[in-house]
C-alpha cells in the first residue's frame, strides 16, 4: 500500500497527467478513424468538384486542375493515415490523399 506522501507526491501527480493526455489522444484519433470518407455526391463536394481519385477530374469542367494535383500535397489537407485525411473545407468527413477539389492550393 502507497504511503501518504506518494499520494501527494510529483511522481504520482505527473503519473495522473500523462495518462490523462494518453487518453484525449487515444479519443481523438479513433475519433477522426472514425469519420466517414466524403461522398462526390454530397453537395458541397459536388459544388467544388470534388473526386475522390484526382485521375477521374475532367479537365474541360475544372481547367484548374493540373497533373500532380492532389489532397495528399493541397495545403488544406491534414492526413489522418496513409491514404486519407481532413479538410478544413469538409468539417466532419475524411477525404482521400489521392482526391482533388477546385479549391486546390499548393502546400509548402
Ligand atoms: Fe483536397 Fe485541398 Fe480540395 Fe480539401 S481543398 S478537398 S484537401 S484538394
Amino acid at each position: 500500500m502507497k504511503n501518504a506522501s506518494y499520494i501527494f507526491s510529483s511522481e504520482r501527480r505527473a503519473f495522473l497527467i500523462n495518462a490523462s493526455i494518453g487518453s484525449l489522444l487515444i479519443c481523438a484519433t479513433a475519433n477522426v478513424a472514425a469519420q466517414d470518407m466524403l461522398s462526390e455526391n454530397d453537395t458541397q463536394a459536388t459544388a467544388l468538384g470534388y473526386k475522390s481519385d484526382a485521375n477521374n477530374v475532367d479537365k474541360s469542367t475544372q481547367p484548374k486542375y493540373a497533373a500532380g494535383q492532389a489532397c495528399s500535397n493541397c495545403a488544406l489537407y491534414r492526413p489522418s493515415g496513409s491514404t486519407a485525411g481532413m479538410c478544413t473545407l469538409f468539417t466532419g468527413k475524411q477525404v482521400s490523399a489521392k482526391a482533388w477539389c477546385n479549391a486546390w492550393a499548393k502546400a509548402y
